[in-house]
């Protein structure tokens, strides 16, 4: 297993992730960044592009506040791509070369909102009454955003359908499964979402926790071969969602609009994931992550 340095098994909450990024930095020099959007509560969504190429490869973790262990698995992947950007291969596959024609953006934490939340409770801002009301005063299940919307709920697909099921099972705005009052009516969606119409991404990437499972979309032949082999390079299964799991979430918006879409729900065990599973999250899915473009 590859040896993971202390800074990139830090709990991924502001401050882990400001000491990640400048471990990265100091390991790699200057990266090229973007800020997708900031949040409600006005945190930086930052993302980093990795290669040359055109052709974006964009992948996305933490839209749930539970999921932090996937911030950190982010993290790894831009690690590995940035040090063998210099040359190099993975897997049999020669990064510079496949970076010469791909370029990643790697967005580690799209609910910073929610993951201070979830970690560190209800802040001073004008929404802590709200946010009291709507946990009860425990965050520890919480993976929306700061007004209590469940961020891959809120993309632009299913969403009336969705609107149907809320009203059946009594979901509200809280802790989880609340889509919104209408699709990208939150900041971090909206963003996530204009950033991808922006680079027509050749694949979108979500992750997730927890179940060793790969959901992918559109549901055609082509994307299904596609995930198969990514799960097998995983040692996943390709599974399909069902339920609530199965609207607005970002796959589901980026697959409708043709762009071959990963879900991966990684690791195994009840969320939260604690931060001492990211090794072994990170030996079964670093690589096949990193040549995803070979299996386009
Ligand atoms: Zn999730």
């Amino acid at each position: 297993m590859r040896k993971i340095e202390g800074e990139f098994l830090l709990k991924a909450d502001e401050e882990g992730r400001k000491k990640i990024k400048a471990r990265l930095r100091e390991k790699h020099g200057e990266i090229k960044e973007t800020t997708v959007a900031r949040s409600i509560l006005s945190r930086p969504i930052e993302g980093y592009f990795i290669g040359e190429g055109k052709k974006y490869i964009a992948v996305f973790a933490a839209h749930h506040a539970l999921e932090s262990v996937t911030t950190n698995i982010a993290f790894l992947l831009a690690d590995m791509l940035l040090e063998k950007s210099k040359g190099g291969n993975i897997n049999g596959v020669d990064c510079k070369l496949m970076l010469s024609k791909y370029c990643f953006l790697i967005v580690p934490c799209v609910n910073p909102d929610g993951v201070e939340l979830r970690l560190h409770g209800a802040s001073d801002s004008l929404l802590r009454e709200r946010q009291m009301r709507m946990s009860g005063g425990d965050f520890s299940s919480w993976q929306a955003n700061a007004r209590g919307v469940d961020l891959n709920h809120n993309y632009d697909y299913g969403f009336l359908e969705y609107k149907r099921l809320e009203r059946e099972k009594g979901i509200a705005a809280g802790p989880s499964l609340y889509s919104g009052e209408y699709p990208e009516s939150e900041p971090e969606t909206r963003g996530t979402a204009n950033l991808i119409r922006t680079l027509s991404p050749a694949a979108v990437v979500s992750l997730h926790t927890q179940g060793e499972e790969i959901y992918y979309q559109p549901r055609d032949r082509k994307t299904a071969r596609r995930a198969e082999r990514l799960a097998s390079l995983c040692g996943y299964l390709v599974d399909t969602p069902e339920g609530t799991a199965a609207y607005g979430g970002l796959c589901d918006y980026t697959g409708s609009v043709g762009i071959p879409s990963f879900t991966l729900e990684l690791g195994k065990g009840t969320n939260p994931l604690p931060e001492g599973d990211v090794p072994a999250i990170f030996a079964r899915v670093g690589e096949a992550l990193a040549v995803l473009p070979t299996l386009l």
